[in-house]
């Protein structure tokens, strides 16, 4: 097993870990709970790990982690608002469902 990734927030440890399962990664997010209790390891021990049962994928998970953050840091994937008609669409799409309009 290899250490791909940490996260502090363990929700976001969660989604990772279904992006590179989805990937066809056997990954696991491993909760600082699972392996010891807090004060008792260093701080940045107690972030959420991922880790990749294999470690000869351990690159191409750490590649689709890149993607998969990039992919939340870009304002275009995030639901955006209609100018148009004002509906809410989600980021996937780049046009309004109920009006045509191009995002
Ligand atoms: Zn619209």
């Amino acid at each position: 097993m290899k250490t791909v990734y940490t996260a502090a927030d363990p929700i976001m440890a969660g989604f990772i870990e279904g992006v590179l399962q989805n990937a066809g990664i056997q990954a696991h997010a491993m909760q600082a709970g699972l392996y010891g209790a807090a004060g008792e390891i260093p701080p940045n021990e107690c972030w959420a790990r991922i880790v990749v049962v294999h470690e000869n994928q351990a690159e191409h998970a750490r590649a689709v982690i890149k993607e998969y953050l990039e992919a939340e840091a870009d304002p275009r994937a995030k639901a955006w608002r209609c100018p148009r008609c004002g509906e809410e669409i989600e980021g996937q799409f780049t046009q309004c469902w109920n009006c045509g309009y191009e995002h």
